[in-house]
């Protein structure tokens, strides 16, 4: 498969391996300097990236800080063989999405897994990347919440598309990506799409319909998005003329790259690509005299001129921590046939069922071999925690290369047995655990003297 330069490395390659947990330099960098980012965010920062936006930064950041760190709290998974009793301990994570590579990228690898083996028919899908001039970018930094109706409209657009190209109506579906985030950090709002090329029928077959005329798409969400502000009254109809005049819209629509039906690499690199954190470890560097972070990029920026940027380090936080989501906040969406509320809808379509994805087949169907047999009744709640389950063991399995669920000992099952949150209590079990020559595994016990 020929690839798109605008697409980094990580698409080449699924990634399979995962980020240690442990202090890493962007907690170090935190750790130092975030206490005087906050005291100056709303002089010096709030009105290019936001008002209100500090508590929800320093909620995020708290616990970014003691991410993977032992001390800050335990689970101890222990083997449920009597006869063995083998146990280890494994530090708590953070959760703190678009912000912690590690919890990000952990995430990634179960999005990308989920709608690999669960989601995409196994048909032809493309990817797409919208883009909206400068002058609109700016409104998604001060209402975090627009991006979502411009993912909507991303989605009903193409289904519009897919509608009248075949006359009848073909159910679609698309996985949109919003992210908010550029090169070097810079904010830069645009949508990424997994899209099935084309749809079903209402004789339930399917239509084949790939888009080949950009340029068309283009001036179509060109026209849509300036309607929706205007609609919206976030730009006056003067402005929305003066942006339909100009030459050089600033709006663009990409759909290079195509993944077919049985490539399973392809299709698992660009989920994992649509999901990707907005900062790698190994783009960065601390350089604590100087206060400053260098953020170097492998391919050369034809907007920066550069492969490498200096930041000073409080603008390196901001420009980093304005890609955090608001509270309980998806950026990533589920449209038609691909969302999760409709999955049912497969079950009422035969071809569909066929064209299911193995994973999905062997969760819904009784007999996955034989895709005609359908199981008559999907029990919606059951299923997600299975799912998640599966999903998860499978996923620990693939990042470790073991299963830590398993004993690595005598192959039983092992179960979290305890969370310890209590300070003197980890510190107690972390002292004994180096005493006896145990230390969990990127845990320095110098570091608690
Ligand atoms: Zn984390
Ligand atoms: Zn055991």
């Amino acid at each position: 498969m020929q690839l798109n330069t605008q697409i980094d490395q990580t698409l080449t390659e699924p990634l399979s391996s995962y980020i240690p947990r442990g202090q890493n330099v962007l907690q170090t960098v935190f750790k130092v300097h975030f206490d005087n980012f906050r005291e100056v965010y709303d002089e010096k920062y709030s009105k290019t990236y936001g008002k209100y936006r500090i508590d929800r930064i320093t909620e995020v950041v708290e616990e970014f800080i003691k991410c993977g760190d032992y001390k800050e709290g335990l689970a101890r998974i222990k083997c449920t063989s009597p006869d063995c009793g083998h146990d280890y301990f494994v530090p708590l994570s953070c959760k703190g999405f678009y912000l912690c590579p590690s919890c990000h990228q952990k995430r990634t690898l179960l999005f990308s897994e989920q709608i690999t083996q669960e989601v995409l028919l196994m048909l032809p899908h493309r990817q797409w990347v919208f883009c909206i001039p400068k002058c609109l970018r700016v409104f998604f930094k001060h209402d975090r919440m627009l991006f979502s109706d411009i993912s909507r409209l991303i989605f009903q657009m193409l289904q519009s598309y897919y509608d009248n190209v075949s006359a009848n109506f073909i159910q679609t579906g698309a996985i949109i990506a919003y992210e908010s985030a550029g090169d070097f950090l810079r904010w830069n709002a645009h949508w990424h799409g997994l899209v099935l090329e084309g749809g079903f029928d209402e004789e339930g077959g399917f239509v084949y319909l790939p888009i080949s005329d950009t340029k068309r798409m283009t001036e179509l969400f060109r026209r849509l998005v300036i309607k929706y502000f205007q609609e919206k009254k976030l730009i006056t109809e003067r402005f929305a003329r003066n942006l339909l005049s100009w030459k050089n819209s600033g709006f663009s629509v990409d759909n290079s790259i195509r993944i077919y039906g049985n490539d399973h690499k392809a299709r698992e690199a660009l989920a994992q690509y649509i999901a990707k954190p907005p900062v790698s470890l190994e783009k960065i560097k601390y350089e604590p005299f100087h206060e400053k972070v260098l953020y170097k990029t492998p391919k050369y920026n034809a907007y920066f001129k550069e492969n490498f940027k200096f930041f000073d380090v409080l603008d390196f936080i901001a420009a980093l921590t304005a890609h955090i989501p608001p509270k309980g906040k998806q950026y990533i969406r589920r449209y038609g046939l691909y969302s999760s509320r409709t999955r049912g809808i497969w079950l009422g379509m035969e071809f569909c069922i066929r064209l299911a994805p193995p994973g999905w087949k062997e969760k819904y169907l009784d007999n996955p071999a034989d895709s005609k047999q359908i199981s008559a009744e999907i029990p919606e709640c059951s299923m997600e925690k299975k799912v998640e389950k599966s999903t998860w063991a499978r996923l620990i399995k693939k990042v470790y290369g073991t299963d830590p669920l398993k004993c690595p000992r005598c192959g039983s099952e092992m179960k979290i047995l305890a969370i310890i949150m209590d300070p003197g209590e980890t510190e107690k079990i972390l002292r004994h655990l180096a005493k006896i020559g145990r230390p969990p595994p990127n845990f320095d016990p110098a570091s608690m003297n």
